[in-house]
This record gives C-alpha cells, sequence and structure tokens, in this order.
C-alpha cells in the first residue's frame, strides 16, 4: 500500500518562472532517465523478487523514485506557475503572453497542450513509454541495468544543473542528482551480495570461446588493453582462425522433409537470377546526364 504526506522530500524553492527552463526539467519528469521510469522500474522489480532484502531495498527505492517526481514535477509547476494563470485568465496583453510561453525549448506545448502542469513527457515532448524499462527479471541482469540506470539519471540531472542559475532549482537538482549516487552504490552492492554474479544465469559459456578475443577490426587503431590483453584473454588476429571457430564449414544448413524440399527449389528456379542476360531497363531508356555507363539503346 501506498501513503502520502504533504511535505515534499526536499523542499523546492524557486526564484523566479521561467517556462523555457520547466520545458527542460521535464526530461527527469517523464524521460528515458526521468523519475517515473526509475520508479516503475524498481517498483515492478520488487513486486516479483524472491529475495526478502532485494525485494524491501527495490520497493524502498521505487518509493523514494516516486517522492523525487513529486520534487521534479513541483519544480516544473513553480516554473510555469506565473504564466499559467495569465494563460488561463487571458490576463495580459496578446503580445506579452505570446511572448511568454514561445521562449523555446517546447514551452508553448507544456502551457497550450498541457496547462503548465508537468506532463508525462520528456524534454522534446516524446511521449513517457514503458519501452524505457529492460528489467527482465534476472536480478543479476536487472541489477546492472539498474546501476546503468541511476548513472545516466546522475548525468542528465549534472547536465540540467549545469543549464541553470537558479540558486533554489540547482539545490533541489543537486539533491536528487546525490540520491542517484546513493542508489547506484545501493545496487552495486545488491548485485556483489549474490556471490557468482557473473555470468549471469546458470549455464556456464563454453570453455573454448569464453577467454577468447577477436581482433575483427583491423588496421592502425588497433589497441591492446586490459580488456584484450593478459592471462585473462586469447588474442586472436588471423582471418582463418576468427572465421567457422568451431572448425566446421562455416556453411548454413538445415535438414529438410522432402516435400519442403521440394517446394523451395520450386521458388529457387521461379526466382533463379541469370548471369549472362544484359537486359534493357528503365533507367538505360531514360538516362541523361549523370547516368554513368548505360547500355545504348
Ligand atoms: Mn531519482
Ligand atoms: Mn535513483
Amino acid at each position: 500500500m501506498f501513503m502520502h504526506n504533504k511535505r515534499l522530500m526536499y523542499t523546492v524553492r524557486v526564484s523566479e518562472p521561467n517556462p523555457a527552463l520547466a520545458s527542460l526539467m521535464l526530461e527527469q519528469f517523464g524521460g528515458p532517465q526521468g523519475e517515473l521510469a526509475a520508479a516503475m522500474r524498481y517498483f515492478t522489480q520488487g513486486i516479483a523478487d524472491e529475495d526478502p532484502g532485494r525485494k524491501d531495498m527495490l520497493i524502498d527505492i521505487a518509493t523514494e523514485e516516486l517522492s523525487h517526481l513529486e520534487v521534479i514535477g513541483s519544480i516544473v509547476a513553480m516554473l510555469t506557475k506565473g504564466t499559467k494563470g495569465k494563460l488561463a485568465e487571458g490576463a495580459d496583453a496578446t503580445a506579452d503572453l505570446y511572448a511568454n510561453i514561445t521562449q523555446g525549448n517546447g514551452s508553448h506545448t507544456l502551457q497550450l497542450l498541457y496547462g503548465g502542469g508537468p506532463a508525462l513527457v520528456n524534454s522534446a515532448g516524446q511521449l513517457w513509454t514503458a519501452g524505457y524499462i529492460d528489467s527482465i527479471g534476472d536480478p543479476t541482469c536487472d541489477l546492472r541495468s539498474n546501476i546503468a540506470a541511476e548513472s545516466r539519471a546522475k548525468i542528465v540531472y549534472e547536465r540540467l544543473i549545469n543549464l541553470t542559475d537558479d540558486p533554489g532549482v540547482k539545490d533541489a537538482l543537486t539533491f536528487l542528482m546525490t540520491r542517484e549516487i546513493a542508489h547506484q552504490k545501493s545496487f552495486e552492492k545488491a548485485l556483489y551480495a549474490i556471490e557468482n554474479n557473473f555470468p549471469p544465469g546458470k549455464l556456464p559459456g563454453h570453455p573454448e570461446y569464453v577467454n577468447k578475443y577477436y581482433n575483427m577490426s583491423q588496421g592502425p587503431g588497433d589497441t591492446r588493453g586490459p580488456w584484450n590483453q593478459g592471462e585473462q584473454w586469447e588474442f586472436v588476429e588471423q582471418r582463418h582462425d576468427q572465421q567457422a571457430v568451431d572448425g566446421g564449414d562455416g556453411n548454413a544448413t538445415v535438414r529438410l522433409a522432402a516435400a519442403e524440399m521440394a517446394a523451395i527449389e520450386k521458388v529457387s528456379q521461379r526466382t533463379m537470377s541469370r548471369p549472362d542476360a544484359n537486359p534493357t531497363t528503365g533507367a538505360d531508356l531514360g538516362a541523361g546526364p549523370g547516368a554513368g555507363k548505360v547500355k545504348q539503346v
């Protein structure tokens, strides 16, 4: 169950209305790295998790993310509040209202379509979608994805902080950014609290291929580093050692029933190309300057 407290998790002190800045803040309200996505990610993972400690952590953090959603949404609402009333009441000269809501960053959409309230869109108006959440129901995969999600959220907050001089907005954003660092730490700890967390899942990798590094892109810029050299790695450079690595002929085959075979042969007969043909085509007939070499018709 959920209960709601009237007080925000962090106090929002916005210096003055700024509809254009409000539109940018929507990135962390309804964007892919935003608070709604974070809350839904951890809430759905937590409901399904069998481990009591991890379940508790996921629901704690999901609930905190909803509280962050309330904070960032309140920042949007405060930044649009001045214009919202004047637009609803027609309380300003047309030209002044027009200038107020067309300061850029899609601020006119936020005012015209959403009435200045936080909408479930990102800073470019892209609708929020559950497709932002990539949970797969395996704790080592999902924790790794959560670590990445927290690190991305931290970076978007950092960029937003650099975009405003409003000290109150900066202060609240710094709190939200800091909490994403704390969440990343919790998820890192939870991942390594699972013994044998790598590789994910139950099946081991094939020993023949698990330590090989295939240098498939060759030329100037080839670089050796801990990701492809040292005792953990076998560096495979020869082209012939990178092809049909199983020792087979490198072709794709399948065993078919006689009827299936007959049908596929009919298809290939019907669609066979003739290497000896040189047909006249529309490109030849219509050829003008710049067409390159064409057949003389
Ligand atoms: Mn958050
Ligand atoms: Mn977070």
